[in-house]
């Protein structure tokens, strides 16, 4: 095995030979695009472009031996310890990168859960073309009846010989317009209690009958979709756990998702720009604002060390816990401050575009903070995961 100190090496030599070092004076105030916003709203040819960019990336990081450093060897990875993979995060954070949001939700959610439960055939085909960007996954649980209240799912999957047929429909599914595979929960057995008769599967996003029908958010952009399965056809080997058994799949693939989430609990540059803003408007000498910006900065900076503190556990090997839930809740709560601080600094300013710099713009992530609060389990389910697993306080009557 590779040292660590060698690794590092390694690591930082394909970074400096591929990327340029991260500039920390590349914002200044008034100058260049004043665009703010928490998901990347984007035009259809942009998110195209992003998703090349990505994949481009994936290639030469996964060529170096760089984009799976823990991963097993027969999948892609190099079957070095965590730490190594930690480690390259680190250098990689003092680099220009480029973005690989578009490959977020496959590689941060569906790939580890084909790792935990998929087929040897499934794992060979996907896990390392994932891990080289060439495959791009999604996850195809919501459905118009079924979001919190998971176990209701109500997509139907039969058996057919050695098959099975996929018929019904999923709303809300991220990505989906350039995904190859999704992660489908569906229904499999009607006659047990719920959450006993779901199975999951890797479904081609080609297969003849799924079909793709962005929605348009709020704010303007379609960065999620409907997708509907009539009689779509996929291999019993696509099967991901045990018939009946995607109950357990679905929550390997949801503590990765909160772990996930609540990783991006600190976003310190915005905070940072919201206070030049006030300065900018001259506001911080009133003092509700400066109460206003001071409880946002202590909550952020306790958010990061809790979010930092997670993090340690998962990447030293230990399943994301309900703790996880506790930073997906202060980062939403966090978000909803910063709105609430900007909506008052700005005043009209934020509704009415009057062409000053950095003032209209920030509409965008007022709109987007009401989906912070739905994305990856609402406030409420939240709250239930953190009083009956952490706090140990009685259930919720079902
Ligand atoms: C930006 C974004 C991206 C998303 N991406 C995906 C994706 O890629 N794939 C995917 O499958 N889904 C995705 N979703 C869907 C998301 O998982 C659901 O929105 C979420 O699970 C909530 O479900 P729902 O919208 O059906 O709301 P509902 O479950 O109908 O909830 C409605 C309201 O009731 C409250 N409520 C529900 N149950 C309880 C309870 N037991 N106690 C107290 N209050 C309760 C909720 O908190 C909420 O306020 C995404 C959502 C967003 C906003």
């Amino acid at each position: 095995v590779v040292s660590l100190a060698a690794f590092r090496e390694e690591a930082t030599s394909f970074l400096e030979a591929n990327a340029a070092p991260r500039r920390h004076d590349e914002f200044e105030w008034g100058a260049g695009s004043d665009e703010v916003g928490l998901f990347v709203e984007r035009t259809p040819a942009e998110t195209a472009a992003e998703l090349a960019g990505a994949q481009a990336w994936k290639v030469k990081e996964f060529d170096a031996g760089l984009a799976w450093p823990s991963g097993p060897a027969a999948f892609g990875g190099r079957e070095l310890p965590a730490e190594y993979g930690r480690a390259y995060t680190e250098i990689k954070a003092t680099f220009e990168t480029p973005s690989e949001a578009p490959l977020a939700i496959g590689l941060g959610m569906v790939a580890p859960t084909i790792l935990a439960h998929g087929t040897d055939e499934v794992k060979r085909r996907y896990l390392r073309a994932m891990h080289r960007g060439e495959v791009v996954g999604c996850q195809l649980f919501s459905e118009p009846s079924a979001g919190s209240d998971l176990a209701s799912v109500a997509m139907r999957a039969e058996r057919d010989g050695e098959e099975w047929v996929l018929n019904g429909q999923k709303v809300w599914t991220s990505e989906a317009q350039h995904s190859h595979i999704g992660e489908a929960l569906c229904r499999t057995d009607p006659s047990v209690p719920r959450h006993k008769g779901l199975t999951a599967f890797v479904v081609e996003m080609t297969t003849p009958g799924v079909e793709v029908r962005p929605l348009r958010q709020m704010t303007g952009s379609s960065t999620f979709n409907e997708v509907f399965f009539t009689d779509v056809r996929v291999p019993d080997s696509h099967r991901l756990g045990d018939v009946n058994g995607g109950w357990s799949v679905a929550l390997t693939t949801l503590m990765n998702e909160r772990a996930f989430v609540g990783s991006g609990s600190t976003f310190q540059s915005l905070v940072d720009r919201v206070v030049e803003l006030a300065r900018t408007r001259g506001m911080t000498s009133d003092p509700r604002i400066r109460q206003a910006l001071a409880d946002l900065q202590v909550n952020v900076t306790v958010a990061g060390w809790n979010s930092a503190r997670g993090m340690e556990k998962v990447r030293a090997g230990q399943p994301p816990g309900p703790e996880m839930s506790t930073s997906k809740l202060s980062l939403t709560a966090n978000c909803r401050r910063l709105a609430d601080v900007l909506t008052s600094v700005l005043g009209p300013a934020l509704v009415a575009d009057t062409g000053a710099w950095g003032t209209y713009a920030w509409r965008q992530l007022v709109l987007e903070v009401p989906g912070m609060r739905l994305a990856g389990g609402t406030d409420e389910v939240m709250r239930n995961i953190v009083a009956e697993r952490v706090l140990g306080l009685p259930k919720e009557p079902r």
